[in-house]
């Protein structure tokens, strides 16, 4: 039976970690669309186009070939042939990719590609910040995972080994932008269930979550 599982909230909440374990769990697929905006904001810095032209950067969203993996062992990227897995989690693109992500026609494009991988899957857990609100309004879970902005930073800098307080302020920065752009923001959907993982193992909020599937 069709299974669709909506992950939202902000980067360090601990979506990745608890979609690909869930995922894992029910012999399911699992998508990234953080890592799908990352990789057509590669595209834009190999482009060199200017990130203050909303135009030049669409136009190279809707011409970058995307390769989406969905193992959840091994979810591997490629844009225009190139594998991006480690460049999409450098600096350079970290700091691009709100303002890439703002842009509505890449957004109108990286949904529909969302919703077709989707649809060719019948158990999938799709993690990002509009999953439960616009790519898969009809999920059959939508889960919310937050944490505090300390806890967060903790966990993306043991995961790149990145300053503590610089982390905490580029989070604040993001978030900021993601929260506030004009088109999808980030926020928590009406019929979403909210888990703070502060303070929390991951093994139990895979637990928590699985257990809320079975309900
Ligand atoms: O989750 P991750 O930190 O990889 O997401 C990177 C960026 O991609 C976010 O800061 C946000 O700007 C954008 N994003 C988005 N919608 C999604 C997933 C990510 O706008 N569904």
């Amino acid at each position: 039976e069709k299974c669709v599982v909506a992950v939202d909230g902000p980067s360090g909440s601990g979506k990745s970690t608890v979609s690909r374990r869930l995922a894992k769990r029910v012999d399911g697929v699992y998508l990234d669309t953080g890592a799908m905006y990352r990789a057509v904001t590669w595209a834009v810095l190999q482009a060199g186009v200017d990130l203050s032209d909303p135009d030049a950067i669409a136009k190279i969203a809707l011409e970058t070939e995307l390769s989406i993996g969905t193992d959840p062992a091994a979810p591997h990227f490629a844009a225009n042939g190139t594998n991006v897995d480690e460049p999409i989690r450098g600096v350079e693109v970290t700091q691009a990719v709100s303002a890439v992500a703002a842009v509505p026609a890449v957004r109108k494009h990286l949904v529909a590609l969302q919703q077709a991988i989707i649809a060719g899957h019948p158990r999938i857990i799709v993690e990002g910040r509009d999953i439960a609100s616009v790519v898969a309004p009809d999920a059959d879970l939508k889960v919310y995972l937050t944490a505090s902005s300390a806890a967060r930073a903790a966990r993306r800098s043991a995961e790149d080994s990145a300053d503590v307080k610089a982390t905490e302020a580029d989070l604040a920065r993001r978030d900021k932008l993601d929260s506030t752009r004009k088109t999808d923001p980030l926020k928590l959907a009406d019929d979403a269930i909210e888990v703070d993982t502060t303070g929390i193992g991951i093994d139990e909020v895979v637990a928590y979550v699985l257990n809320l599937l079975n309900s």
